[in-house]
């Protein structure tokens, strides 16, 4: 018992597989039923009026293996000895690759008065009808006549195997030009048709460009078949890169790049505000600075704060380059700059440095030698207080107007250089600040 019952699900099986493989294989075949439906049209571009659609019938693949025959429907005039388009499968062999349904539909065209026809050649009409159920209109683009068949009410039957694509298509109908007969066929003027041609249908897939379009919020791709917006999207940005760094006279930029389809928006980055001893970042990383002064132009001028190393000859730089790109002019040694530094022997400053702060390099035990640059004006209280091994100074700057309180406390018999014409006055200064008399002053 179980075995034929087995046996009996296995044959089962197999036909249905069977079923399935033909179906997968043949592109189906359908006559149209458009029984209640009228087709406008044209011949040679001028309106006719409508047609009735004169076709009534229901076909389903298998029922009736002569499609064509069917399609005739109630079209008296067959074209019976026309063996080549009397299978179904001549039409299917007609349809292009990939598409699925081919439909016929078939017309009555009472006759209609054509003036003006000397030549021969092929009538043009312009059909009309309702896209078929089920597919949209975006389907209507790929949708083709393949095969057009007519007969003249005053006999003759001539066939046109074709391929058309729409003229026209709308959310509810769909235009072809096509031809529909041979105008030898009419000489008398008077035109009369039993046409059917036959449809091919498959789902549109839209065909996309590689280019992206976009505006400030979105971006599309348009179907270069049916025109239709696809992968519409908001941009993802990047994280942004900074294109134009802000300044301290002016505003920066940033700009943000879509991953997807590479549209950019800009953010402004506000201009840095500088004030006046707020710390500063440059690109020298053995020291460390801070806000002197904002010029009325937005420049930066940088006091030197600190030394970041070790390293027993410094130089203090003329100038340094800021974070934002601009370059700074270093106009200070900021109050205790050097303050307690037990490593330092040499210091060189910059030109640009004008003033030298209180306790700047005080209790540098082990300062030997230092170099003031022409511009220095001022030199400020306890300035060089306790450097003992303080052996020279180097002042080039002719310009120096002040000297602090105990400028050089505790510094004995060190030999203060400056320019020839300043010997006098530098003496007075570095008098008056209470230095020991044992220091020197002369000309360089
Ligand atoms: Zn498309
Ligand atoms: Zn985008």
């Amino acid at each position: 018992m179980k075995k034929r019952v087995g046996r009996r699900i296995e044959a089962m099986a197999l036909s249905l597989v069977m079923v399935f493989a033909s179906v997968a294989l043949m592109p189906a075949l359908k006559a149209r039923a458009a029984t209640t439906k009228t087709i406008d049209y044209a011949i040679m571009g001028e309106d006719a009026g409508t047609a009735t659609v004169v076709t009534d019938f229901d076909y389903t693949m298998g029922e009736q293996p002569n499609a064509f025959m069917q399609c005739m429907g109630k079209v008296e005039q067959v074209a019976e000895n026309d063996p080549q388009y009397q299978s179904n499968q001549t039409i299917l062999q007609h349809m292009d690759s990939g598409y699925d349904e081919v439909w016929c539909y078939a017309i009555d065209i009472d006759p209609v008065f054509v003036t003006g026809r000397t030549e021969e050649g092929v009538v043009d009409a312009t059909v009309t009808f309702p896209l078929l159920s089920g597919y949209t209109k975006q389907d209507g683009y790929d949708a083709r006549i393949i095969y057009v068949y007519d007969f003249i009410t005053d006999g003759g039957a001539t066939g046109y195997p074709v391929s058309i694509k729409p003229l026209a298509i709308t959310d509810t109908t769909i235009t072809f030009k096509m031809p529909f007969g041979l105008q030898s066929m009419w000489v008398a003027g008077s035109l009369g048709i039993k046409n059917h041609f036959w449809v091919e249908y498959k789902k549109h897939t839209h065909t996309l460009p590689n280019e992206w379009k976009s505006d400030d919020t979105n971006h599309w791709k348009v179907c270069s078949v049916c025109g239709d917006i696809d992968a519409k999207a908001a941009h993802t940005y990047d994280e942004g890169k900074i294109t134009t760094p802000a300044t301290y006279s002016a505003a920066g930029v940033k700009t943000y790049t879509c991953t997807v389809c590479g549209h950019q928006k800009t953010e402004t980055i506000p201009m840095l505000v500088a004030v006046a001893g707020a710390e500063v970042v440059t690109t020298d990383t053995k020291a460390s600075y801070e806000v002197a002064k904002v010029n009325a132009d937005g420049t930066v001028e940088v006091a030197y704060t600190g030394n970041n190393t070790n390293a027993k000859k410094v130089k203090v730089p003329d100038t340094v380059v800021l974070a934002d790109g601009t370059t700074a002019a270093v106009t200070e040694v900021a109050d205790g700059a050097f303050k307690n530094d037990k490593k330092v022997t040499t210091v060189t400053l910059g030109k640009n440095v004008e003033t030298i702060g209180k306790n700047a390099f005080s209790g540098n035990t082990n300062l030997k030698k230092v170099t003031l640059g022409k511009n220095v004006t001022t030199i400020g209280k306890n300035a060089f207080s306790g450097d003992k091994k303080l052996q020279t100074i180097t002042i080039k700057s002719s310009k120096v107007k002040k000297i602090g309180k105990n400028a050089f406390k505790n510094v004995e018999n060190t030999t203060i250089k400056v320019p020839a014409k300043k010997v006098k006055k530098y003496t007075q200064l570095v008098q008056k600040s209470g230095a020991s008399s044992s220091i020197k002053v002369t000309k360089k």
